[in-house]
């Protein structure tokens, strides 16, 4: 490990590590359940770190019946860029902030790749989050092409830009970004913690006044096993998990790594 890795977080301890557990279309009414029921029961009491689970949207009523009065929060995976009006099948963010959500995931790479989503919609959607008064978790993250190219930080600079554009930067001090090379999503491929280091830093480096108070996730087959290196690198604030937070055991001993 490089010596960059070596420093310690203490300098950072102003930032609250974040775990964040997006489910994806996966579950049902008993198994969310039964998930639920151990995640609550192993994530009482005070903590260092905050715990978001985003069921998909039908049981984001049934999750909050749940989890209300714990420590674990309420997350949405996806949002409309509108706030109201013929856009079948999609949901507002005041709708989610209704059920008791406070965050959105917005910009995951399956959306960019499998459903075209654009910077531009992502930017959008962005807005909306915080229109709503909820905290947007932005993804941001290279191909494995682009990487082998080296064009890796040039593509989260571009994907950056897209927000920034018709934001600016202060907003950022209520959003989180979360570093996922698409070729690490799902794959059992983690980034080294020089490679995700590499990469938060230069996140930080382009958030202006704000870089040392937003938190950045890393996302990418983080699992029980790799949890604790990675919430040991300086820029690392936490993960966004996919697989393994459908497991409660997985899942609890990722969130007590960044505790
Ligand atoms: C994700 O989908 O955001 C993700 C990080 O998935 P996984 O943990 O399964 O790689």
């Amino acid at each position: 490990m490089g010596e960059v890795l070596l420093l310690n977080k203490t300098s950072h301890a102003k930032r609250r590590q974040l775990v964040v557990g997006n489910w994806k279309m996966n579950g049902n009414q008993h198994s969310n359940a039964e998930l639920l029921a151990q995640i609550v029961a192993g994530w009482q009491g005070e903590h260092s770190a905050d715990v978001v689970v985003c069921p998909p949207n039908p049981y984001l009523i049934p999750t909050y019946d749940i989890i209300a009065g714990s420590p674990v929060l309420l997350g949405a995976q996806n949002v409309s860029q509108y706030d109201v009006g013929a856009f079948t099948g999609e949901v507002s963010a005041q709708m989610l902030a209704e059920l008791h959500c406070k965050f959105v995931i917005i910009g995951h790479n399956e959306r960019r790749r499998l459903q075209g989503e654009t910077d531009e919609q992502v930017a959008q959607k962005f807005m909306a989050v915080q229109r709503a008064n909820l905290i947007p978790i932005l993804c941001i993250g290279e191909s494995l092409a682009q990487r082998e190219n080296g064009w890796h930080l040039e593509v989260i600079r571009r994907q950056l830009e897209a927000v920034f554009a018709h934001v600016g930067r202060d907003v950022f001090a209520n959003a989180v970004v979360a570093y996922e090379p698409v070729w690490a999503v799902g794959t059992g491929k983690t980034a080294t913690p020089e490679q995700a280091q590499e990469v938060h830093r230069f996140i930080r480096s382009q958030l202006g006044g704000l870089a040392e108070e937003v938190r950045i996730l890393y996302g990418g087959s983080v699992k029980a096993g790799n949890a604790e290196q990675l919430f040991a690198i300086p820029d690392i604030d936490g993960a966004l998990l996919g697989g393994a937070s459908l497991d409660a055991e997985e899942f609890l001993k990722i969130c007590k790594a960044a505790d």
